[in-house]
This record gives C-alpha cells, structure tokens and sequence, in this order.
C-alpha cells in the first residue's frame, strides 16, 4: 500500500551516499599528497634514467662508430704496408734484374697506394694528430713513389743506389708504424670507455628494474585502495537498501497498528487510500472509501480551505508540508482537531502520504490545563498579593504581583537578587539570620514577615510563605512561594492594640468623664450632709449648756456620710485605675444597683423611667466586680444614649436579674429606644462597629469578651413592643481555667 519512493527517503540515503563519498574523497585526499609526491619522484627517477639512457645509447654509439673506425684505420694501414712491401718487392726485383716481368708480376699500380694513403686520410679526417700523420704520409708515400719511378726510369745506371732508396720505404713503413700505435693505443682506450658503459647499461637496467617494481607496488597499492573504497561503497549500498527495505517495513508496520491516521491522496483532493486509523478518527467505514467519495476539500470546514492551499503549494514546490494543526469534519458533522504533515511520493504524479494525528484528547487536556491554571491565577489572584519563584542560591527568578496591588515594585527589577538584597527594612538581624538557615537547610517557612518602604516613606507590611523544590534526583533547586501584604492588617492590629490598651483605660475614664455629674453628685450627698452634721454639731456645742449627746450623734454622721463618700471614691478610683483582675465573691444585685445609682441622676436628666426587677436571693456570683460592673454600666449608658434622640414619648429601661434554669444567673437590660436592625443584631458585637459619630464600637466587644472570660455568653434581641434587649449569663461555679481566662483577657493586665 505504501510504496517506498517516498521523497523523503531516498533523499536521506542520497545524503548518505554523498557523506559515503565524502568521507572516500577525504581519505584518499589525505593519501593525495604522499602519493602526488612518491609519483613525482618516480617521474624524476624515470626522467633521468632515460636521460641517462640516451646518453648511454649515443656514447655507444659513438664508441661503437670509433671502434669500427680504428678497425677500419688499421685494415687501410696494413694493406698500405701490405702494398708498399709489395711496391717495394716489384721495384727491388727489376732493379737488380732489369727484368720488366718483375714490374707486371705484382701488377700494383701507384694509384691504389694513393687511394689507400687518401682513403685513410678520410677514415681518420676526425682525429687531428692521425690525420696530419695521414696526410704527411701520403706525401711521404707519394713523393717516394715518384723518386723510385725516376730510379726504375733511369734503371741500370746505379743500382745499388736505387736498392737505397728502396730501403727508404722504411719510414713510409715507420710512418704506418706510427700511425698503427696510435690507433692501437686508441682502441685500448675504446675498449675502456666500453667496458664502462658496459657497467653504466648494468646500472641503467638496474634502476630500470627498480623503477618497475615501485611502479609495480605503488599500483598495486591504488588499486588496493580503489578495491577497498568500492567494497566500502558496495557494503553501503547494501546496507542503504537493507535501510530502506527496513523502513519500508516499519512504515507497513505504522500504518497497520492504527496508532495514527494514515492518507494516500492526490493533489486533485481525492483520497486514495486511508488506514482504518484515519476513517475511525472521522467516523467513514471502508465503503464510504472505496467508493471514491471521500475527499479532503469536502471533508474540511471552510475556514481551513485558505490553510490546505496553501499546503498544496507547498508540496507542489517543495514535495513535503511541515506538520500544522486543522479541523476535519467527521460524518456525523461534527468536527475532529488533528495535526497533519504530508510528503509526496517521488513516482506517481500529484500523489502523496499524509499522516493524520487526532488531538481531541490533547486538545481536551490543554483545556484542562488552561482552566485549571486559570482556577490557580484566580486563587493567587484573590489569595495572595505576590507569587514568586527563586533559584538554589535564593535569587528570585519569576515574581507575579497582584493587578491592584499598590506600590508594587517594577516588574523584573528585582529579578536575580535575593531577598535581602532587596531594600527591606525589617525584620531585625536575628529573624534574618534564622530565615536564612530556614532557607540553607532547604525547609518550608511560613508567615516570615518583613517591611519595605513605599513610595510615600511609609512601611508597607508583607508575609511570606515558601517551600522548597527539588528535581527528580532530589536536588535542590530552589523555593517557590507567596507573599501576602498584610499593610492594613499590620496596622488594623496594632490600632487594636492600642485602641484595647486605651480602651480599658479610656472607657472608664470617658465614662466617668460623662458620668461627673453623678459622682459629683453621689460625692456631694455625703459631704452635704456631713457639713450639716458638722454645723448641727457645732450649734449643740454652742448651745448653754451643750448638748453632747446631739454632738456625739452629729459626729456619728458625720463619720459614717465620710465613709460613705469614701467608698465612692474608692470605686470610681477601681473603675479608674488599671487595676489586675480580681476574684471576688459579691452580691450581682448590690453591684446593679451600684451602677444604677451612678447613672441615676443621666436618666433623670433625659427623662428616662427606670425598672429594676432584681430577683432576691441570689446566689453570689464570683469574678472581678469592677469589670462585670463595666458591662452592666455599658448596657445602661448604651440604653440611655439609644433613647436619648426620642422626643414624642419617655424612655423606659427595665433592668432584671434572676435566676437562670441552666443553674447561671441571668442579667437582661432592656429599652424603648430604636431597637437594633435584626442583619446587625451579631455585628453590634464585632470590634468598632458603631452608628455613633464619636462612638468607638469597643464597648459591646469588651463587655462580650468579660463576659466569656468569666465563663458566660452575652447577646442581643429585640424588646417588645419597641427598643433593644441586651442580657447576659453567668455560670455560679467559677473554676480554675475561668480564673486564667479571666486573667488573659483582661485588658488592663
Ligand atoms: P459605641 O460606643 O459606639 O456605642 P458599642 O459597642 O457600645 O459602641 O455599641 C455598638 C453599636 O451598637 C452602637 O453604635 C449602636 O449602634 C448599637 N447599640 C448598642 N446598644 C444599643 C441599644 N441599646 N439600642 C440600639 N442600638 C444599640
């Protein structure tokens, strides 16, 4: 179904057999020089031995040309001495016998001496010594020939005399002589110069022999080398197949395991052929195929056409299409993510393979991903206020700030530092040096606080939170964390702080401030009435005679209104100064109409009718009387100010206590005033809650706080038929862990 001339492939074993041949070319480049240089010098080698070749040949030659020349030189000189003692015979025979038989006998003519004597002079034209001996010769020769012709002419006249002459042939003879040892002497010589040419033509053959045995070798060797790289080339080609017979296989393989889609098409758009994969993956059966409707166009919602040509060019051009993302339609309509890559097949025009992954799944999880990281900004968003990342020296390396974060640094400008390289102001030395061992033992820590400076100069309160990384050997790699700005909590906490601190302070003394009326008041009483004592007592002192039994009885008064005036001011004193709690056994009753009589005279001053209905025979209560005498002031001043604004009717507090079925005694303040709106029956309690313009809304948190502290509950309702009530409870047994809670959250402690 596949067939492997897929563009792709064969181009890779190109690449190879080109790589093949690369690396041969390299080799033999890197034989190139020694063999460049060892054939050069086999060249020079050759080159002389044929120079000294040809000079050998013509030496030869030329000693060969000389030996034969000697020979020759030599025959002439010994038929001319062969002549003249012919010449010589002839002449000498007729002259002693004057018989001209004599002078036919020999028949020798004087013109063959001459020819001999010129013929020598031309064999030995070439050597200058022999051809003057030569020439002079022929002179000799000739001139003793005409004087023994002249002799023979006028034979008969002195004959001994011409036998003279006669003899003087002997230096024609002592000339050949001459000439004879000279050419002699030449010929040792000729054979000297052949004897070495002779060893020179040894030599010459010689190298001549060792030239052809390197050329031999070095042939050899190339043609080892030549046999080596097509061995190589034939072992490539071999593997390049087994290659491609190999991926042919896996391809046959891919494709039949389904595991992704696989498409033969045309580049006309029809679908040739597909894997079941690929018509799984669009819901089409084999006959839906086989039936040649199947084709990508139809098979491609209209926003991806623009994509599939542009794909289509692609491949024209360069024969495959890099893998991109696109949507097909399945048969039911609906629509398949996939990615797609494509190549076109070598042989067979306008066709093609594709293969076809379904990214539904991928798709589906990049989703999740997307909502899950979504979900996380949201949390860290609305959670923290700073996320940070740093790397195992502690320098950050990703920091996201909070949209609204105010006076958040610039973005990066704290990148690749650490933390204390960062400007920040707190906390003190021994907090740092305890988180940086935190962070060198790699540990999570929690809530480390530090300030830095804003912008305006004030600090800005920041808690940060981390925890360590490590990769999968478990090595460290760094921490990563949050940070929260906690600015606003910072200082909520401290105003809390202090605002408690004063509070305790504060709300008695602001109390007394407004209650100076009735202290004066109560104060006034007794030091009226013990003046009036004092002056009855002065007036029966005066009286004649004096009556000391008024006196004594004046006196009495006056002791026991200075001690009632004492016991005020030792109370206001209690509710004044920031005194440790007290565990006292008192009378609930006597302690509510304390605070009823303290604030008498501001009820009378607005109007206001007061009930008490206090159940007899309480049990004691125990606990600090100052404080829960605090609560119940609270609760009336509260009742008083609520009904303080209402003009058309008088307001009306009812105060009760009794007895409650639980075992607890029971304290209930109500009033006619506004009421409390039922949504902030709860919030009236919470810390600075107010709807007063110079009210502090501590009071009601205080009070609830004293009142748990001593083991009670405190809470608030509506009054019918109009007005607020406020009510606690007390346990009557108080037990140790009361006493420390009572201890703990006092305030004023
Ligand atoms: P504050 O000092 O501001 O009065 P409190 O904690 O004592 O603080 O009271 C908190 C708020 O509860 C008051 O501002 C007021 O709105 C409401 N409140 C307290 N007592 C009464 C009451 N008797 N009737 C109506 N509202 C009350």
């Amino acid at each position: 179904m596949l067939c492997v001339g897929i563009r792709k492939q064969p181009l890779s074993q190109a690449s190879k057999a080109e790589a093949m041949s690369v690396l041969l070319s390299q080799s033999s480049r890197r034989f190139a020089r020694p063999l460049t240089l060892v054939v050069a010098v086999l060249l020079a080698v050759v080159a002389a031995t044929g120079l000294l070749a040809i000079q050998y040949r013509q030496e030869r030659q030329a000693a060969d040309l000389a030996h034969e020349r000697s020979r020759q030189v030599l025959e002439t000189l010994d038929r001319l001495r062969a002549v003249i003692a012919d010449v010589e015979a002839q002449r000498r025979g007729y002259l002693l016998t004057l018989d001209p038989s004599y002078l036919k006998a020999y028949g020798i003519s004087d013109e063959s001496v001459r020819r001999d004597a010129q013929a020598l002079q031309a064999l030995v034209a070439n050597d200058p010594l022999q051809n003057h001996r030569a020439g002079h010769l022929a002179l000799t020769v000739a001139a003793k020939l005409r004087e023994i012709d002249d002799i023979v002419k006028t034979a008969g006249t002195s004959g001994l005399a011409a036998l003279a002459m006669i003899r003087s042939l002997d230096e024609i003879r002592s000339q050949i002589d001459q000439m004879v040892d000279h050419e002699r002497f030449l010929l040792v010589d000729q054979e000297k110069r052949a004897k070495v040419l002779e060893q020179r033509k040894a030599w010459l053959i010689a190298t001549a022999i060792v030239i052809v045995a390197v050329l031999a070798v070095v042939a050899l060797a190339l043609a080892r080398l030549e046999a080596t790289r097509r061995r190589k080339a034939i072992a490539e080609n071999i593997a390049l197949h087994g290659d491609l017979l190999a991926r042919d296989k896996k391809i046959r393989r891919l494709v039949d395991a389904n595991i992704v889609g696989i498409v033969i098409w045309n580049l006309e758009g029809r679908i040739l052929e597909a894997n079941d994969a690929f018509l799984h993956m669009l819901g089409y059966d084999r006959e839906d195929l086989t039936s040649g409707r199947l084709n990508w166009t139809d098979l491609t919602p209209a926003k991806w056409r623009d994509r599939d040509a542009r794909a289509a060019e692609e491949l024209r051009r360069t024969g495959t299409v890099q893998p991109s993302e696109k949507e097909y339609f399945r048969k039911d309509g609906s629509r398949v993510p996939v990615l797609l890559g494509g190549v076109m097949f070598e042989q067979g025009p306008n066709q093609g393979v594709s293969f076809v992954l379904d990214l539904t799944e991928r798709k589906r999880a990049e989703e999740a991903l997307r909502q899950s990281e979504e979900r996380f900004r949201t949390l860290v968003q609305f959670s923290f206020d700073v996320y940070w990342e740093t790397d195992a020296q502690h320098r950050f390396i990703h920091q996201e700030f909070a949209d609204n974060l105010a006076d958040a640094p610039r973005s990066g400008s704290e990148i690749g530092k650490t933390r204390w390289e960062v400007p920040y102001l707190e906390p003190d030395e021994e907090a740092w040096r305890k988180h940086r061992e935190t962070l060198d033992a790699h540990l999570p820590f929690r809530d480390f606080e530090l300030a830095r400076l804003a912008p305006d100069g004030s600090k800005r309160y920041v808690s940060v939170s981390g925890l360590p990384m490590f990769d999968d050997t478990g090595r460290f790699v760094g921490y990563r964390g949050v940070g929260r700005h906690i600015t606003e909590r910072r200082r909520a906490e401290e105003t809390l702080r202090a605002m408690q601190a004063e509070l305790a302070h504060a709300n008695r003394v602001t109390t007394m401030g407004q209650l100076t009326a009735s202290i004066a008041h109560e104060v006034n009483q007794p030091i009226a009435a013990t003046v009036t004592n004092a002056e009855a007592a002065l007036r029966w002192l005066s009286a004649r005679p004096p009556n000391l039994g008024e006196v004594r009885d004046s006196l009495r008064r006056i002791v026991e209104d200075g001690k009632r005036a004492g016991n005020v001011i030792n109370g206001i004193r209690a509710l004044i100064n920031k005194v440790p709690p007290r565990n006292d056994r008192f009378d609930l009753n006597e302690a509510i109409l304390e605070m009823v009589a303290l604030t008498r005279s501001e009820m009378l001053k607005h109007g206001i009718l007061l009930q008490t209905d206090l159940a007899p025979g309480l049990p004691m209560v125990k606990g600090d009387r100052t404080q829960l005498q605090q609560v119940i002031l609270n609760l009336i001043l509260n009742a008083v100010e609520a009904m303080e604004g209402i003009e058309e009717r008088a307001g009306a507090l009812r105060i009760n206590s009794e007895r409650e079925a639980a075992g607890g005694v029971l304290v209930t303040v109500r009033d006619s005033g506004p009421g409390l709106d039922p949504a902030d029956v709860e919030r009236v309690f919470e810390a600075f809650y107010t709807t007063k313009a110079k009210g502090m809304g501590m009071g009601l948190a205080i009070c609830r706080s004293m009142v748990e502290a001593h083991g009670g509950r405190m809470w608030a309702g509506a009054n019918e038929p109009r007005g607020a009530v406020f009510q606690f409870s007390l346990p009557l047994e108080q037990d140790e862990s009361v006493q420390a809670r009572l201890i703990r959250s006092n305030p004023a402690a």
